[in-house]
C-alpha cells in the first residue's frame, strides 16, 4: 500500500527547513520537497532578528548559528550629505541584538540536524507541479513521481505553485529601482554595526559578515537610473563604485576591489500579500504569503517565525485530529498582525526616506538627530522589529512618532 506521510512541505528554503525541524522536534514526521537538485551558496537574506535567534535556540541549533554569524548591536542612520546622524547601541535595550551571516551557513545550520533525524526526509530535485485533495489526503505531484500526505505546507517562495493550486489569491507589486548587493573583503574586522545612509538617487546599507567581510547594498531609487547602470558595464561599474565610496568613505579600498558589475546581485524587491494563509488541511509560510522590501532585513525572519508558530499549531492540531481551516487559522491569527505591521511600517519609512520636499527632509533629519534620545520609543520600536513584542496600537504608534520628533515626550511612554 502507498505510504501516507504526515506533513509534506513544498520548498526547502529557510522557512520550509525551519518548519521541518520544529515539527520533527515535536515528534511529527515530515517530508521536504525541494526543487533544486543541490543547494547552491546563495545570498538570500543574511540578517537574523533576535526572535529568529530565540527560535533557533529553542530548536537546539543556537550555538551553531552563533558560530557562523557576527553580532550587530549598533544601528546607525544618516544621509550622504550629513554622514551618520543617529547612532543607537541596542545593548542598552537588553537582549535585542541582531546577528548577520552568510545565508548558506544559516540555511546549512538548519539542514544539518535534519539529515540526522529519522522522522525527516529532505528530497532534492523534487519540484511540486500539482496538488489535489483525494480521499482525505493530499496527492502531491512531481514531474516523475507523486506522494501522499495528510497535511500540505507551501513554503515555496514568492512564485508559490502550492498557493496557486490551492486557489489562494496573491496581490503583488514591484518596488521601483534596484537593490544591488555585493560582498566585499575588508582590511580589518568590521564594526558590529548596521548602517543606513540616504542619498538622493541612491542609498547605501552596510552589514558586517564573518571572516572580515561585509555586505554592501546600493539601493538605486529609480528604474531609469538602474537601466542606465546596466546598459554601460564600464561606466555603470565606476558609477556604482563612486556612489559606494561617497556613502562609505572608510571602505574605499574594499570598494576599489570590486572588479565587475557581475559581482553585484540584483535582489528582487516585491510587496506581496494574500487573502488567506490557510485552507482545510494546508497552510502557507514565508515569501509564499508575504514579501517585504529586502532593505528591511526581515524576509528570512518572517519565514522563520511563521515556521515556529505553524509547527506549534500543527502539532496540536494533528494530535487532536482536527486540521480544518478553522483550527489552522490560529497560526494566521497569531502572525498576521506582526507581518502586516512590518509591511506597512516598511512602506511608510521608505516613503519618508525617499521624499525630497523640505518639510519631510527636515522632519526626517530631526528624527535622525534627536530620535536616539527617545530611549523608550527606540527600545519599543526595536523590540517590535526584533519580533519579540506585539505591534503597537494606532494610538501608541502616534505616541512613538511624537517621541521620536520631540524626545522630551518620551517620558510619557515611560509611564
Ligand atoms: C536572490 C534573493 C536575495 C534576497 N536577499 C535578501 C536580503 O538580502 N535580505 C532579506 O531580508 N531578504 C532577502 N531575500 C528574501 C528572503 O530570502 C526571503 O524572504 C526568505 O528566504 C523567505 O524564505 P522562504 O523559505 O519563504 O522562501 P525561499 O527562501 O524563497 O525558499 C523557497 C524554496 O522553495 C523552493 N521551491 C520553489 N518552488 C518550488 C516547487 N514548485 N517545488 C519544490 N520546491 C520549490 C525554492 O527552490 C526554494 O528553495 C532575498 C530573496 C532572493 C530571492
Amino acid at each position: 500500500m502507498e505510504r501516507i506521510h504526515d506533513v509534506a512541505i513544498a520548498g526547502g528554503g529557510i522557512g520550509g527547513l525551519t518548519l521541518a525541524l520544529a515539527l520533527a522536534n515535536r515528534g511529527v514526521s515530515v517530508t521536504v520537497l525541494e526543487q533544486a537538485s543541490t543547494y547552491k551558496p546563495i545570498y538570500r537574506g543574511e540578517y537574523l532578528q533576535p526572535r529568529s535567534q530565540e527560535i533557533f535556540d529553542e530548536l537546539g541549533i543556537g550555538a551553531t548559528i552563533e558560530a557562523v554569524t557576527v553580532p550587530v548591536y549598533v544601528s546607525r542612520a544618516g544621509t550622504e550629505d550629513d554622514g551618520v546622524l543617529m547612532d543607537v547601541d541596542t545593548r542598552s535595550f537588553g537582549a535585542l541584538q541582531g546577528r548577520n551571516g552568510f545565508h548558506r551557513d544559516i540555511h546549512g545550520a538548519v539542514l544539518a540536524p535534519l539529515r540526522r533525524l529519522s522522522n525527516v526526509e529532505v528530497r532534492m530535485g523534487a519540484r511540486v507541479v500539482d496538488v489535489k485533495r483525494e480521499s482525505e489526503t493530499w496527492s502531491i505531484e512531481m514531474p516523475h513521481s507523486s506522494l501522499r500526505a495528510r497535511i500540505l505546507v507551501g513554503a515555496d517562495g514568492r512564485g508559490s505553485r502550492v498557493r496557486e493550486r490551492l486557489g489562494i489569491v496573491a496581490s503583488e507589486r514591484r518596488y521601483p529601482g534596484a537593490v544591488l548587493a555585493v560582498t566585499v573583503q575588508l582590511d580589518d574586522e568590521p564594526e558590529a554595526c548596521s548602517e543606513n545612509l540616504l542619498g538622493t538617487h541612491e542609498s547605501g546599507l552596510f552589514f558586517p559578515l564573518p571572516n572580515r567581510k561585509a555586505r554592501l547594498y546600493l539601493l538605486v531609487h529609480e528604474d531609469e537610473r538602474y537601466a542606465w547602470i546596466k546598459s554601460q558595464p564600464d561606466r555603470g561599474l565606476s558609477h556604482v563604485r563612486d556612489r559606494l565610496r561617497a556613502l562609505f568613505p572608510r571602505l574605499a579600498s574594499a570598494v576599489a576591489r570590486i572588479g565587475s558589475l557581475s559581482e553585484f546581485q540584483n535582489i528582487p524587491a516585491y510587496h506581496l500579500t494574500t487573502d488567506r494563509w490557510v485552507v482545510d488541511h494546508a497552510a502557507l509560510i514565508g515569501d509564499a504569503i508575504h514579501c517585504v522590501h529586502p532593505a528591511l532585513g526581515q524576509g528570512m525572519n518572517l519565514a522563520i517565525a511563521d515556521a515556529a508558530e505553524l509547527a506549534r499549531v500543527l502539532a496540536h492540531a494533528l494530535e487532536a485530529g482536527r486540521t480544518d481551516a478553522e483550527t489552522l487559522r490560529e497560526y494566521e491569527s497569531a502572525r498576521r498582525s506582526h507581518v502586516t505591521y512590518i509591511q506597512k511600517d516598511g512602506d511608510r519609512s521608505r516613503e519618508m526616506l525617499l521624499r525630497r520636499d523640505r518639510m519631510t527632509v527636515a522632519l526626517r533629519n530631526r528624527v535622525f538627530r534627536n530620535g536616539a534620545r527617545a530611549q523608550h520609543a527606540m527600545r519599543r520600536m526595536h523590540a517590535v522589529y526584533a519580533g519579540v513584542e506585539a505591534p503597537p496600537s494606532p494610538l501608541e504608534e502616534t505616541l512613538l512618532s511624537l517621541a521620536l520628533v520631540f524626545p522630551s515626550f518620551d517620558r510619557v511612554l515611560a509611564r
